[in-house]
């Protein structure tokens, strides 16, 4: 029986419109939750990401406004810019659209951030949180993954979860959540010997390696819900043809754009998969839900509303 599909662009839905019904409460008591979007450069495809988080910020009533400081930009102008955000009472989340210029020095920026202004939960405070259970910032790509499993009524009790990826970004803070949720967690990355034998243990499996189709079939024991955070931009033919030949859709799709989306696992593990996230529209639109609810909860929290 094929895999059944784990709707992403349903479940975010949801959730945005969950967020709505949260600013609309918060903006009659005066108080409209506002997201600060720092964009470096001209990256094509970091544009287009702010532009969806800003557009959705406006669909679901928050504020947001724009900060897009020139390519040439310093670390220090950079830093300057987070200490002004910080201060500024009107600003509730601050986001860094990754990746930044080589020249700026990522960390320090993304450091500089107040922790409870850090809606894309990456500093070390908030992961410190959530490395020992306490309330705070989550990344919102893994916060997202759980949101998935959890409203998907997949039980992550005692199940044993394998994550392959130990991104700071997605692997690592997945492994978190998961452990937080009573699964056994197995870490896998680039030196993991047998990677295939240790992926097929897996009742969850959660695929962050950032390698087109590589979760073939016999990485995947039967019945296994995998997600698939993997994003793959595939625009070469034979590539095309190795993962999607002879199916209509796609081939529309190729023939229109030039390209099409693959994430990490191989489409084919749909034949022995028991639920899968699709790519696109799995895991990805969740990720921008989850921003807009980390928006209003460091709203919230800042402003000690609980
Ligand atoms: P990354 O490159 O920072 O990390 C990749 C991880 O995979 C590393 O820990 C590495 O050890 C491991 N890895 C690489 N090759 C491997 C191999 N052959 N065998 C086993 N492990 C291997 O990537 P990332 O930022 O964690 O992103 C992973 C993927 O998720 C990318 O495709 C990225 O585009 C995608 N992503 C999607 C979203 C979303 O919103 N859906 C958000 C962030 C990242």
């Amino acid at each position: 029986m094929p895999a059944s599909i784990l709707d992403g662009n349903r479940i975010a839905a949801v959730i945005k419109a969950e967020v709505a019904e949260k600013v609309k409460t918060l903006s009659s008591q005066g108080l409209t939750p506002g997201l600060a979007a720092v964009l470096v450069g001209h990256n094509p495809a970091s544009e287009i990401y702010v532009r969806n988080k800003v557009k959705t910020c406006h669909a679901l009533g928050l504020r947001s406004e724009q900060f897009t400081p020139k390519e040439e930009t310093t670390t220090e102008e950079m830093l300057a810019l987070i200490r002004e955000l910080n201060r500024n009472d009107d600003i509730d989340g601050i986001l860094v659209q990754l990746p930044l210029p080589r020249h700026i020095d990522a960390k320090r920026v993304l450091f500089e951030i107040d922790p409870a202004k850090d809606v894309d939960g990456l500093h070390p405070v908030n992961i410190g949180l959530l490395a020992s259970m306490q309330p705070g910032l989550v990344p919102c790509t893994p916060e997202g993954v759980l949101e998935i499993l959890k409203r998907s009524n997949i039980p992550l009790e005692g199940r044993e979860a394998v994550v392959a990826g130990r991104s700071d970004l997605v692997g690592k803070p997945v492994a978190m959540l998961l452990t937080n949720a009573n699964a056994t967690v197995t870490i896998c990355h680039s030196r993991t010997r047998d990677l295939a034998g240790v992926c097929r243990r897996a009742d969850i499996l959660v695929a962050a390696i950032g390698r087109p189709g590589m979760i073939t079939p016999e990485f995947v024991k039967p019945g296994t819900t995998v997600i698939d955070v993997g994003i793959n931009r595939i625009s070469e033919r034979a590539e095309f043809d190795k993962y999607f030949a002879g199916d209509a859709k796609r081939e529309a799709e190729f023939a229109a754009k030039g390209s099409t989306l693959l994430g990490d696992v191989h489409p084919k593990v749909a034949e022995v998969a028991g639920a899968l996230t699709p790519v696109p529209g799995g895991v990805g639109p969740l990720t921008i839900a989850m921003l807009m609810v980390n928006t209003v909860k460091a709203a919230r929290l800042r402003r000690g509303k609980r």
